[in-house]
């Protein structure tokens, strides 16, 4: 494994929300950092302004932060080589295409949008790649001066065939961490844009000035990027800036095949989030697209053991397949390892959030009480936003069981369950159940009032204060009913008045 600290970054454009494929980008950014000791940079690509979304930045950075991948160099935590959003890099770019320029390895082009277009659409009839020419390339000296100086707009163009190359042979080559040996024809890569009429640097090429002036030493990235990166390397060349390694990840498909899209269902972290994943279950998700642990069929690994066991070399180039059940399975997993302290946050701001509970659950003094809440939905859970199910006995009123139900007739109908009933009525003042003994105290208190034992003394308890005939243990479920309705009041009804509705529905 490599150990030499590396420089990496994650690069997004603000145009959407973080997808899945882009964090698994961030994430093996993330981990190279991590494991070489290395530094992560996190640059904002939003020089393409027509396709900025307002906010997509500050909610990329969210969803980074949601995931627990933090970056040592950003926008907003610093770093001696910013700035790092792009907009704020004009100057940068314009310099070094101005030494482009007077190298004499770039030209002013002066074609219009349209020139271009019809050049395109001529190469594409011939069956050619649609690409530029190089007509300005071909202009004197002279000649561009005086058009520049009358005013007409120009872009510049990087002069891809040198006067030594043939341009028939001529190869752009890199070397990829995947892949090997990648190699290009450089007549079919034109002659590319650096900086537009409007004078915004293209994506290639402020890509390559950023990445040498921030020293990247590896570009970890989607293999959407594969074709850029020949442009990309003539760029660095003529720079004179040393080569970085290149990693191009292959892209994420659905279980179908297909390049993930809304056709699939959630692509994006945020939506994934707002389902109740956990974080780390995300990120065991992501991980997982094209790389697995050696010797670990399980695959279940936190943030450490990824660190730990991660190796570039060993990502698959074949096509990711992002499975949702896969997702649930592994969050799962996750969530039965949870001590149950871990799990206690997570599932009560799941409850919190969608208004079971109020703010106050969240305060030190419930700690206890959300301990228990966790104990009581762990087995049961792949997701938080499944907390709520699996709690809703918590929050039940009494009573307005369904009258129709056979087994609650049967249980309710008779003198024995009134017996319970009424014991169950008395015991409660004395013996509230906060807690395993107050409950070992309440049941005896029960049983002992009514003379009814076993499976028709908690049946009936059950039905009394859940009204359902099943659901989770009763050991755990009733401390929490009777410690929950003294903290929150307005979200847990009382066993009190549980036992009341009860009684009033089976008499009314
Ligand atoms: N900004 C590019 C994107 O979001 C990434 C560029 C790169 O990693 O080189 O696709």
């Amino acid at each position: 494994m490599n150990r030499r600290p590396l420089r990496v970054r994650f690069a997004p454009s603000p145009t959407g929300s973080l997808h899945l494929g882009n964090a698994r980008t961030a994430l093996m950014n993330w981990i190279v950092a991590r494991q070489t000791g290395g530094t992560l940079v996190l640059r904002i690509e939003d020089t393409d302004t027509d396709r900025h979304q307002k906010g997509a930045e500050d909610g990329i950075l969210e969803d980074l932060r949601w995931l627990g991948l933090s970056w040592d160099e950003g926008p907003d935590a610093g770093g001696d080589h910013g700035p790092y959003r792009q907009s704020e890099r004009h100057a940068v770019y314009r310099e070094a295409a101005a030494r482009l320029l007077a190298a004499g390895k770039a030209y002013r082009c002066f074609c219009t949008p349209e020139e271009q277009e019809a050049e395109r659409d001529r190469l594409k009839a011939a069956g050619e790649v649609p690409r530029y020419l190089g007509r300005c390339g071909r202009l004197d000296g002279m000649e561009a001066r005086r058009r520049e100086e009358a005013g007409e707009p120009f872009a510049l163009r990087f002069r891809t065939l040198l006067p030594s190359d043939d341009p028939e042979s001529a190869e752009v080559r890199f070397h990829d961490r995947l892949r090997g040996s990648v190699k290009f024809l450089a007549r079919e890569l034109g002659d590319p844009v650096m900086v537009r009429r409007d004078g915004r640097a293209t994506y290639n090429f402020a890509v390559v000035v950023d990445d040498a002036a921030m020293h990247i030493d590896l570009v970890l990235r989607g293999d959407d990027h594969l074709s850029n990166t020949p442009r990309q390397v003539l760029f660095y060349r003529a720079l004179g800036a040393a080569l970085p390694d290149f990693a191009h990840l292959p892209m994420v498909r659905g279980t179908d095949g297909e390049r993930l899209s809304k056709r699939h269902g959630a692509t994006s972290v945020a939506e994934y989030r707002r389902k109740g994943y956990l974080p780390r279950a995300m990120l065991n998700a992501l991980i997982l697209l094209g790389w697995g642990p050696q010797g670990d069929d399980s695959n279940i690994l936190t943030p450490d053991e990824m660190i730990e066991s991660f190796s570039l070399d060993r990502v698959s180039r074949s096509p990711s397949i992002f499975d949702p059940a896969k997702l649930d399975w592994l969050s799962g997993r996750h969530i039965q390892a949870l001590s149950p302290a871990d799990l206690a946050g997570p599932a009560t701001r799941s409850l919190v959030g969608e208004g079971s509970l109020p703010d106050q659950a969240l305060l030190p003094e419930a700690a206890e009480w959300r301990n228990g809440l966790a104990r009581l939905v762990q087995d049961g859970i792949d997701r938080m936003d499944q907390v709520k199910e699996r709690s809703s006995a918590l929050f039940h009123k009494g009573g307005a069981f369904d009258p129709a139900d056979p087994d609650m007739k049967l249980l309710l109908a008779g003198e024995e369950a009134h017996r319970v009933l009424e014991a169950m009525l008395q015991a409660v003042t004395d013996h509230a159940p906060t807690d395993v003994e107050t409950w070992k105290a309440y049941k005896k208190a029960v049983q002992t009032g009514s003379g009814v034992k076993g499976k028709g003394l908690f049946h009936t308890i059950r039905v009394a204060l859940t009204g359902s005939v099943s659901g989770p243990e009763l050991d755990r479920l009733v401390p929490l009913i009777g410690s929950g309705s003294t903290l929150f009041p307005g979200s847990i009804p009382s066993i009190k008045d549980r036992i009341q509705s009860t009684i009033r529905q089976i008499d009314g």
